[in-house]
């Protein structure tokens, strides 16, 4: 009896933790969850840049020339003009500061040049040659205005995640560059309205389609 007693003295409740001190805890997990998330989408893009220099010569880095594939690279030497995927060298990167939805990154751009010395500018589908802000972070500006969501609103909401709360200009410039597809929505949604009324079923063009049918 006195035994059972003294266990249930023993396990008094654990010692509070002050609300600062959580808030603290959890802010710095979320830094270090957020580098982790940086690390992973800057080793993501780069990669997916090297794999396009890759597929643009003809092969892989450390591979020899000669390994290559004698075929037209479709970048040509600013110098001669030469287009040819031997001619192809890497020529080390240049940083780019990149916003992604995420986070902010720098990433490594590789740089391509020619065996003349003269520079091979490229076109990378991964990203644009002037991207400073990635197109994941457009996409959401999109999401966000088709639901509605004013201006200053929406930069806060995509400045939650990688905390660099963009210029309203630039999401009103990708509004502009939206409206005319957001005025044909409307404008079908009207024509659809309309027609319902006078023929009582829906749009021809629409009337038979079905979930999971889009390609
Ligand atoms: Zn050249």
């Amino acid at each position: 009896m006195g035994q059972r007693v003294a266990g249930r003295r023993r396990r008094s409740k654990p010692t509070p933790v002050s609300r600062e001190r959580r808030r603290a805890q959890q802010r710095a997990v979320r830094q270090r969850l957020g580098d982790a998330i940086a690390g992973v989408i800057r080793a993501a893009i780069e990669a997916a840049l090297e794999a396009e220099v890759t597929a643009l010569m003809g092969r892989a880095r450390y591979a020899r020339r000669a390994a290559a594939p004698l075929r037209r690279a479709g970048v040509r030497c600013t110098q001669w003009g030469q287009d040819w995927a031997p001619r192809l060298v890497r020529a080390g990167h240049y940083t780019r500061t990149l916003l992604t939805a995420l986070a902010a990154v720098v990433v490594r751009v590789p740089r391509l040049g020619c065996r003349c010395r003269g520079t091979v500018p490229v076109e990378f589908a991964t990203l644009g040659r002037y991207e400073r802000v990635w197109g994941d972070v457009q996409e959401r500006a999109r999401q966000l205005a088709g639901l509605c969501l004013g201006l200053r609103d929406a930069r806060e909401v995509l400045a939650w995640d990688n905390g660099q709360p963009l210029a309203c200009s630039t999401l009103q410039g990708w509004g502009h560059q939206a409206a005319p597809l957001a005025a044909e929505m409307r404008g079908r949604r009207k024509r659809h309205a309309q027609w319902i009324v006078q023929h009582g079923e829906d749009l021809p063009e629409i009337r038979n389609w079905k979930w999971g049918t889009a390609r």
